[in-house]
């Protein structure tokens, strides 16, 4: 699989309602990235993070998974922690900050309004989730952040879902994959306690253990 099928163009217009807001956001705010946002991460990782998408003011604007958000502070803290990144988190794509073994991608590359992709633009957005998963050579890891994501990369790897329920915290044998569950590190998750600190980090530990096995 070529590296272009795994990302999307600039102008990606697989999605309709995706792309006018994408339009729109380019009219109101025309210096933001405004478009798919990039996997992040060499292609070289063993570990693959799946997100949700990207979120308005944060990757959208910054054209990064997850910088710029709220849930980018915790992840990136995390993955620093675990040795899956490396340099400081400055919230901006030039900080300089490096991804060690690991990469970042989406299951839904495009910001959806109010942060909710729908079923149609989940299921059209995994062709570049595949692709993703395809050119990943050494993958052995995927870390799927939330339920969406969990199913869009248990579909990705075509396990059947009712074989590999989500729960925080579980993992899946999938083929050459271990898929580990964990529920979204959003401002909303954390700020309700449904993910602590201790939570989130328990799951790299873990990912970290079997890596390094
Ligand atoms: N930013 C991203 O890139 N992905 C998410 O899932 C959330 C915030």
């Amino acid at each position: 699989m070529s590296r272009e099928a795994a990302e999307p163009g600039h102008d990606c217009a697989l999605c309709p309602r995706l792309e006018a807001f994408r339009q729109e956001w380019r009219r109101r705010e025309p210096t933001w990235f405004n478009g798919p946002v990039p996997s992040f991460g060499p292609a070289t990782a063993r570990l693959l993070i799946v997100g949700l998408a990207p979120g308005l003011q944060g990757a959208n604007r910054t054209g990064r998974p997850f910088t710029g958000d709220h849930a980018g502070v915790l992840l990136y803290d995390t993955l620093s922690r675990f040795g899956f990144a490396r340099g400081a988190y400055g919230a901006r794509p030039d900080d300089g900050l490096e991804l060690v073994d690991a990469r970042i991608t989406n299951a839904v590359r495009c910001v959806p309004p109010e942060n909710k992709p729908t079923g149609a633009e989940i299921a059209t957005c995994r062709g570049f989730l595949r692709s993703t998963i395809a050119e990943v050579p050494k993958l052995r890891a995927i870390v799927a952040l939330g339920r969406i994501a969990h199913e869009t990369a248990a579909a990705a790897l075509d396990a059947r879902r009712s074989a590999v329920p989500f729960a925080h915290g579980a993992s899946h044998e999938i083929g050459r994959v271990r898929l580990f569950d964990s529920y979204h590190c959003s401002r909303y998750n954390t700020n309700t306690g449904v993910l602590t600190t201790e939570m989130f980090r328990s799951v790299f530990a873990r990912v970290r253990e079997f890596l390094d096995a």
